[in-house]
This record gives structure tokens, sequence and C-alpha cells, in this order.
């Protein structure tokens, strides 16, 4: 009979300890430690949000007496315009403010991308693991959540592209631009030399000076530039959003030349993200081919150049009032938003 009740004791998660407990002391005891049995290995314990049982209930094996919940690891759920997405990835740092503390950053890590977007806003959702070791976050608080993404290196940036929008991208990009002093205008990958004179072992065509090559690919300028600010800070050639006109499949920017001079030119881009200028959010997109660092391209009014057939002085001035320009920058967009 003792053998049996020491079973059951056993049957309802008592350890050895606590049933010899029972038995040495030969009374029925008040109470009984709980063990809590947790499914995150890190946890260590947590808060009682739920209190089911009360004193001298009857229990049986399975009845759910208590919720207890660990509120050191919470999650924060975000919602990304879908245009961000490619940027992101798990593992990601982010950022957190609280309206609560003020001035206070606390740090999260994105551990999962939901698969689907929401049917009606366009957005996706993104998971974020915080660390909330003092409890100072709770449960069902609106945060404020920014990624940082840096652009980084071209080859990044071509990495984060659909196959469709890298098969627009010139072959050319992603290639090493050789130093030497003379080229192959074709690009042929084995036309290059330091001396005059001589032909592409590829396509026999002339092999010109450097800088006359270049400037027939502004693409390869464009991935020069980035490529040089690459080594300085991990940048990449970037431009507003709102320069880019879209027609189809084509990117068009208008790049002043000249004070009241555009030029029509047709760029490549990758996926866009925000940036944060003087304080605002701003969208932003890298640019992969077609411009250099320090042009300037028409911010506002652009759709108004794209009616025109012709550009001339008289032409621009027309629109001059309406027409705003920015400057190609390396800048890192970052996929940042607020929730
Ligand atoms: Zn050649």
């Amino acid at each position: 009979l003792v053998e049996a009740a020491r079973q059951r004791l056993r049957r309802w998660n008592l350890t050895p300890e606590q049933v010899r407990e029972i038995e040495e002391s030969g009374e029925i005891q008040e109470t009984v430690t709980l063990y809590y049995e947790s499914h995150d290995q890190a946890s260590e314990g947590g808060v009682v949000t739920e209190r089911r049982a009360v004193d001298g209930q009857a229990v049986a094996e399975g009845d759910q007496l208590f919720t207890i919940a660990d509120f050191t690891h919470l999650w924060m759920e975000a919602d990304v315009f879908e245009y961000e997405l490619p940027w992101l990835e798990e593992g990601l740092h982010v950022e957190i403010r609280s309206a609560s503390f003020p001035g206070r950053v606390f740090g999260g890590t994105i551990s999962f991308i939901f698969p689907s977007l929401n049917p009606e806003t366009r957005t996706a959702r993104v998971r974020v693991d915080i660390a909330n070791p003092d409890l100072e976050l709770r449960p069902e608080m609106y945060v404020d959540a920014r990624i940082h993404v840096p652009i980084g290196r071209v080859q990044d940036v071509l990495a984060r592209m659909s196959e469709d929008a890298r098969a627009r991208v010139p072959a050319a990009m992603g290639r090493q631009i050789s130093d030497d002093l003379y080229l192959c205008p074709m690009l042929c990958s084995s036309g290059h030399s330091d001396s005059p004179g001589e032909r592409c072992p590829d396509c026999g065509m002339n092999l010109l000076p450097r800088d006359e090559v270049l400037a027939q690919h502004p693409e390869l300028i464009s991935q020069a530039s980035a490529e040089a600010q690459v080594s300085a800070g991990e940048r990449v050639l970037s431009i507003p959003d709102l320069a880019v006109l879209r027609t189809g499949e084509r990117e068009i920017v208008f790049v002043q030349t000249a004070p009241g001079t555009y030029e029509r030119r047709e760029i490549v881009t990758g996926p866009a993200g925000q940036v944060e200028v003087d304080g605002v959010n701003e969208r932003w997109v890298p640019v992969l081919a077609g411009l250099r660092l320090g042009e300037e391209v028409v911010t506002r009014g652009n759709f108004m150049l794209d009616s025109q057939t012709t550009l001339t002085g008289g032409a621009s001035a027309a629109y001059g009032s309406a027409l705003e320009t920015g400057t190609a920058q390396t800048t890192s967009p970052a996929a940042g938003h607020r929730h």
C-alpha cells in the first residue's frame, strides 16, 4: 500500500525528495513546492499573470493552477512595407523606443519574418525578440522600432534584387574596372593595357584612353564611385526616390548638365530604403548604373521635364521655378520605419 501511494505521488510529479519528506514527517503537508516547467531553456521563471486555484481547492492531475509568464524576454511585432522587405533578414538589430522611457533605446533582434503580406495594408509582419531583464517594457505597449540596414557593397545590393530586376543591370556592373590607362570600348574583359596603340585581344578594336571609354559608360563610373566609397565606408551611391520616373521597366532621371539644362538618363536602381535626412525619413534608392557621384538630379517637377521631347535652356527656364535638384550622394539607406 505504501509503495502504491509512493508511486502515485511520483506520478503527480513530486520529486523523490518531496515524497521522502512526506514519509519522514508523517504529516499531511500544507504546502507543496510546485515546479514550473519551462519551454524556454533560457528562462528561469516569471510572473504569475493568472491564478485559477484557490486555497483548499482539490486539484487533479493536469489542472492548470497558474499562468506564469516570463517578461524578461518579450516579442514585438512590427509591420513593414512590402518594398522594405528585401532589406530585412533574421538577426538584424532593431532599436526600440517607448514613450514611457524618453531617451532610452532598447535593443532587439529580428527573429522571424512572416511569409505572407496583409492583403489590406500591403505590409508584412516582423517579429522582434527583446531582452527585458529589468521588466521595464510591458506586454501590449506601443513602441517605435527602427531597423538599421546598411546597403553596403554593390554586390550586396545586387544580391537583394529579384531575378527580373537583376537582368536589367548592365553586364558591366559588378565587374572590376581595370586601372590600366587604355581600355577596350566594348569592355571586353581582356581589353586593357598600360601602353597606347594596342588592340583588344577579344574583339580586335583599338584600345582607347581610359577616360574616353569611361565617358561612354556612365554605369562604370557610377560603380567606380560606389566602389571607392565602399572601401571608405561601406556605402553605395543613392538618390531620393522622388527623382526617379518609372515608365514600365525603365527608370529615368533628369541630370542637370549646366544651369537650366537637363539630360534625360536611364538608370538602374536597387531596392528602396528609408534614409533619415535632417531628422525626416525619406525614401531613397541605391543607384547601380547611370549616375556619377556628385551629379545633380531633378527631384521635383521631373514629370514635367519628361513630357518634353527636347530640352532646351528655354524650356527648362519656363519650368525653372518648379524644379528642384538634389545631389547624388553616398548614403546608407536604412529600411527604418516607425510603428
Ligand atoms: Zn574588346
